[in-house]
């Protein structure tokens, strides 16, 4: 909706998070008027609504809901929260942050979603444009609010998105989209992973290129899609000379190279980040950039130059001939699984949290391939013991510096400890980011010995 249209309506922000403070501002600078509810209490209520020069509530209520013609929705609500849900039922239109974003926006984007590797792959594509003297700009659910970010100076933006937040948007026109992978994660919020599937893939919806994860059939646009005018690329890891998808592998003097359908790139060995998942992650790297037609050598740097971000299979040091590695952002069974898989030697793995809904019996294989020792944290441990029984030596500990200790005194030379937890954090820490500088504080100790 564009912010003329909005000053016309009654807008109420739902949500006063970092989101919902970024949708204030916004509304602000467009001389929208506004009220907010928060669940908070009625003190901080009243501090907002002096602040911010509005009504603000501090419960969710549906008769208060429908007074208003426009709720922005923030990510952290469900649409299917009763109040919102009757909201819509009663013809009130509910739009996130990114559907404000879409009609401010006058360069291009590039969208990415998927269950893991977003992150990942926006700072890349990010980093990459820059060393390439493009200016790029991450934002979304990476950082800076998207509507923050429309303040600065940008050549493109390159836009990670949430499943929370492509389902209440309409309006997003990208240059390129992607959906990188579908696992499960979230089950707790929709009706099953197809559900789930589907609304990643409402990224495609007016993407002029859609970028396609060939491995993982989820991502594929639905066929009875309009393509319009736009273009399909698809990469895939499998490694095949001739390949379906433009962006793909060959082996070349035995070693494994990133190609397009013409020529061997880069060496997939002179990549900084480890994995497989990362080798898949630059395929969609290269295949996204392709449509802001920059040649390869003004991006190679940049794509080897790429030392990853905090707490995603994050290198920490070794002591005692023992390799330390932070992984806390492997927040579902599938990052947890790639994790395990891109480590260099055998692991003691410590994971758990909140499973979020998840089944963790798909980690069995991976495990006791290559995981020597699992140590279990967090609410959500029993579940995940009975569902990996057998597969290896499982302990328990009770916070993360006495799974650290546990590890220390369990790991050989040639060993890998790696904190992988495939579960949310919100039982212990503040955040991912706090389970994470925890265990590096630990790790600390450790080298530090
Ligand atoms: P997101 O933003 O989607 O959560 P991140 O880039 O922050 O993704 O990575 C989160 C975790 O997912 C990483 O710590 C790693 O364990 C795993 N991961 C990264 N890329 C991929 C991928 N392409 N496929 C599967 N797992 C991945």
């Amino acid at each position: 909706m564009h912010p003329r249209i909005l000053t016309t309506q009654r807008v109420l922000i739902v949500g006063f998070g970092v989101t919902g403070a970024s949708v204030v501002r916004y509304l602000q600078r467009h001389q929208v008027a506004f009220d907010v509810a928060d669940e908070c209490d009625q003190h901080v209520a009243a501090e907002r609504a002096e602040n911010l020069g509005c009504t603000v509530h501090s419960t969710f209520d549906a008769t208060t809901f429908q007074r208003y013609d426009v709720l922005v929705l923030s990510p952290g609500v469900p649409r299917s929260h009763p109040a919102v849900a009757e909201a819509i039922t009663a013809g009130v239109a509910v739009i996130g942050d990114i559907e404000l974003f879409a009609h401010s926006v006058e360069v291009p984007v590039i969208a990415v979603t998927g269950s893991n590797g977003k992150s990942t792959v926006v700072s890349w594509i990010a980093h990459a444009l820059q060393t390439a003297g493009i200016k790029a700009v991450a934002c979304g659910n990476i950082g800076q609010p998207a509507l923050d970010s429309l303040l600065g100076d940008a050549d493109v933006y390159v836009l990670e998105l949430s499943s929370y937040q492509l389902e209440s948007t309409q309006s997003l026109k990208p240059l390129a989209a992607t959906v990188l992978n579908v696992s499960d994660d979230h089950l707790d919020r929709y009706d099953d992973i197809d559900h789930y599937a589907a609304v990643k893939r409402t990224v495609f919806t007016n993407a002029q290129y859609r970028v396609v994860n060939q491995d993982d059939p989820r991502t594929w646009p639905d066929a009875d899609s309009d393509v319009g005018d736009g273009v399909e690329e698809r990469f895939t890891l499998s490694l095949e000379s001739i390949s379906e998808s433009r962006w793909h592998r060959v082996l070349k003097d035995g070693k494994p190279w990133l190609c397009d359908d013409k020529f061997a790139l880069l060496d997939q060995s002179e990549l900084a980040v480890p994995g497989e998942h990362n080798a898949a992650n630059a395929l969609a790297v290269l295949a996204l950039i392709e449509a802001l037609a920059v040649p390869f050598t003004a991006l190679k740097e940049g794509m080897i130059s790429f030392v990853g971000l905090r707490h995603r299979t994050e290198y920490l040091g070794e002591h005692a001939g023992v390799r330390w590695y932070n992984d806390s952002k492997g927040t579902n069974v599938d990052a947890c699984s790639k994790a395990v898989s891109a480590m260099p030697g055998p692991v003691l793995l410590i994971a758990g949290g909140l499973a979020k809904g998840a089944d963790f019996s798909p980690l069995q294989d991976v495990v006791r391939r290559c995981v020597r020792l699992l140590v279990l944290i967090g609410q959500d441990r029993e579940q995940i013991r009975a569902q990996l029984a057998g597969a290896t030596q499982i302990v328990m500990a009770d916070g993360m510096h006495e799974a650290v200790q546990i590890c220390e005194q369990q790991a050989d030379p040639g060993d890998v400890v790696l904190l992988s937890p495939a579960c949310s954090s919100f039982d212990m820490f503040r955040n991912f980011e706090d389970r994470g500088e925890q265990f590096a504080s630990a790790v600390q100790e450790v080298l530090a010995a």
